[in-house]
């Protein structure tokens, strides 16, 4: 089935110790096909589960030649530990566990501080922002106006980007690439680091069927968005409810 639908590709959990080899495999895949994903970096990773292998000693090197690419690139939290249980009272409900959501905003001011100050020593610029677990709340968005230049969050369910005061939120519903009934602006959402053969092979096959649907986050017009529509509102009330009775006992 095709319809209207635009899609985009955001991969998960960049730092020095991320696994190369699979990082590798998925630019290579994405440059075949043009597509410029959004890729969030841990600034400062204490996540074990983040420890792949070594430190990459190039890691930021290659950081700026994404950036260079035309790549765009997310703050993705600061050290990627949770510690807050409390992000199913933020704004993107999805899960408990939090590095971000019900922690003070003293604290989330220093976490954006430090993130920003380490992409910047290593010469990266970001305009974007999403939180391991897809979890904050408003003092994320006051943390980030106060220390930061980033105003777009990637992370809302809706099928178009909206505002939110000031800033502007990108959906992201569902990770595997599909095709999807509903005509929207989808980012897939890939954790390189987990990734098997078979989910590189059926995001390559995907891609070559699906390639004049893909933009880049630049291509987004941010200005032409207003606040969050009704259908919108209605999608994420249900998405959430849905999401909370799947995942009842889980974190
Ligand atoms: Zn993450």
């Amino acid at each position: 089935m095709r319809n209207n639908s635009r899609y985009l590709i955001r991969l998960d959990d960049a730092c020095p110790t991320m696994d190369a080899t699979k990082w590798g495999r998925m630019e290579t895949l994405l440059d075949k096909y043009g597509v410029k994903p959004m890729i969030g970096i841990v600034p400062a990773c204490e996540d074990k589960e983040l420890l792949c292998q070594q430190p990459d000693p190039d890691f930021w090197g290659k950081a700026r030649n994404w950036q260079k690419k035309g790549y765009a690139i997310a703050l993705h939290g600061y050290n990627h530990v949770y510690s807050s249980n409390d992000g199913l009272k933020g704004l993107n409900p999805m899960w408990a566990r939090s590095e971000f959501a019900g922690v003070s905003l003293d604290e989330q001011r220093k976490k954006i501080r430090e993130g920003v100050k380490v992409l910047k020593e290593n010469g990266i610029d970001c305009e974007y922002f999403f939180a391991p677990s897809h979890t904050f709340d408003e003092n994320t968005l006051e943390a980030l106006r106060k220390e930061s230049n980033i105003r777009i969050i990637s992370d809302t369910i809706s099928l178009r980007p909206y505002r939110h005061n000031d800033f502007i939120m990108i959906p992201q519903v569902v990770s595997i690439a599909r095709t999807l009934p509903l005509t929207g602006i989808y980012t897939f959402c890939y954790h390189p680091n987990l990734m098997q053969e078979t989910e590189f092979e059926q995001l390559d096959s995907f891609i070559s069927k699906n390639q004049s649907s893909f933009i880049s986050f630049q291509d987004i017009q941010y200005k032409k968005f207003g606040g969050k529509r009704l259908l919108d509102k209605l999608l994420s009330t249900t998405y959430f409810l849905y999401h909370e009775y799947r995942n009842k006992g889980k974190n």
